[in-house]
């Protein structure tokens, strides 16, 4: 036997390393990774470490010793090639194989890549990896002048990041508001205002036409509705998309990601997959969903790692997602797409709200500015199934806890 071989040393590839290890697998496990550096965290490269708060050092998951600890093999700067499912083979580095007995595919997902006329000019930036991320910091000490192309959260944020140190910033966003796949209307509208107020240019209804160049640089961006903004630096977050190219080669059954059960598990029973690069039945959203979050990342993996070792504890979880933009944390559980009813609790004006989102008269999604408490409770209520009212929602002096200790006391 061979073990458990893992692809992709993120979130999700280490969460099911050591869940797998720490539910009693005891063969040999080898990570392998095509990045140079150890795991490292994403979410910080388009906040504190653009704003030099937090070096690369400091987003270390894990070092060495843990790895040492848990006896996993670690195998950086190596990319996997091939999946050989017949003859349990993984080719890496041209000619060399690896053998698995099991295999975790955590391979995560890229930037969309942006096809029009310029989009290969040197100054055209993605971010994804922390190379990307030392890259456009450096970038954006020498530019003045930044478009942003999309507003979504990987745009929004860099804006947020290139605004607060005194850049001049254009977002163009095509939808008719901001984070259109994300949150409500009332949401978008308050994020409009966060970053107008910051002297950040949004401009919604309008798509990029081009990127022209001066010297090889790029230094203007045009847009559809006729627009024409310098820039000494662009970047473009246009979305993510899958890396499930080598789960298709090895035709396991990929739709917009590797598709898995709740276990993690794809359609070979020794072959699982979590995180950005699957795709899953969500029962909280009631569809087949590929989220891009630290949290189902981890938790799909944990119960990845359980199958793995063969235990069972099935990925049940109420989706999570947090963004942070000057100061505003912003945090969203449970999926409101399709909501019927809203109920807002705190206000706009002061920054510290949650909106409570119904569908059907049952809670299905809380998005909170600037109140982790009301996120703490949303997740147990969704969880548990249990919805207050809206007019309770609404109401700041009730305390959510009434309802969470009948659950307790049910024992739900
Ligand atoms: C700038 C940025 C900010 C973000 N902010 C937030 C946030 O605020 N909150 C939040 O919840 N989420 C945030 N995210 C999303 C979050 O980081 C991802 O959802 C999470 O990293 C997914 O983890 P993963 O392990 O599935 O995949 P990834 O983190 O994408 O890791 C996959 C790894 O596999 C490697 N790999 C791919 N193919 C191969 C191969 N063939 N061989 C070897 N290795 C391979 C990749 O290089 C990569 O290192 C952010 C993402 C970015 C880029």
């Amino acid at each position: 036997m061979s073990g458990l071989v893992v692809v992709g040393a993120s979130y999700a590839g280490i969460q099911a390393a050591l869940s797998a290890r720490d539910s009693g697998y005891a063969e040999r496990i080898t990570v392998v990774a095509d990045d140079h550096l150890l795991p490292y965290q994403r979410p910080p490269l388009s906040k504190d470490f653009l704003l030099d708060k937090v070096t690369q050092d400091n987003l270390v998951l894990r070092d060495d010793a843990f790895f040492k600890l848990k006896q996993i093999d670690l195998i950086l700067e190596t990319r996997v090639h091939a999946i050989d499912r017949h003859a349990r083979k993984l080719s890496i580095n041209g000619n060399t194989v690896l053998d698995f007995d099991k295999l975790f595919i955590g391979t995560g997902s890229h930037a969309r890549r942006l096809a029009l006329p310029g989009s290969n000019l040197d100054g055209v930036c993605y971010l994804r990896s922390i190379r990307d991320a030392a890259d456009l910091k450096e970038r954006l000490r020498h530019a003045a002048e930044i478009v942003v192309i999309g507003g979504g959260f990987i745009g929004l944020e860099v804006a947020a990041s290139a605004s607060k140190l005194g850049k001049k910033v254009t977002v163009i966003e095509s939808a008719p508001r901001l984070l259109e796949r994300s949150v409500s209307p009332l949401v978008s509208q308050f994020l409009l205002d966060l970053h107008t107020r910051h002297n950040v240019d949004v401009r919604l209804n309008d798509t990029v036409a081009g990127i022209e160049g001066q010297n090889g640089r790029a230094a203007f961006v045009t847009t559809q509705g006729g627009a024409c903004l310098r820039a000494d630096l662009v970047l473009v977050g246009i979305g993510g998309v899958a890396n499930d190219q080598l789960a298709r080669d090895a035709q396991l059954n990929c739709t917009n990601g590797i598709v898995v059960d709740d276990h993690g598990m794809t359609d070979d029973p020794g072959i699982f997959a979590a995180g950005d690069c699957a795709n899953h039945y969500n029962a909280y959203a009631g569809d087949w969903l590929r989220l891009e979050s630290v949290q189902n990342a981890q938790d799909q993996a944990k119960a990845a790692g359980l199958a793995i070792a063969g235990k069972t504890g099935p990925y049940d979880s109420v989706p999570r997602f947090w963004s942070d933009q000057y100061d505003a944390k912003l945090q969203t559980v449970g999926i409101s797409r399709n909501f019927d009813r809203q109920s807002v609790r705190g206000s706009l004006e002061s920054g510290q709200f949650s909106v409570f989102y119904y569908k059907q008269d049952r809670l299905c999604a809380v998005d909170s500015i600037n109140r982790a408490g009301d996120q703490m409770a949303a997740r147990r209520l969704i969880g548990s199934g249990i919805s207050p009212s809206p007019e309770q929602a609404a109401d700041l002096s009730f305390d959510f806890k009434s309802l969470l200790t009948t659950i307790n006391a049910v024992g739900a």
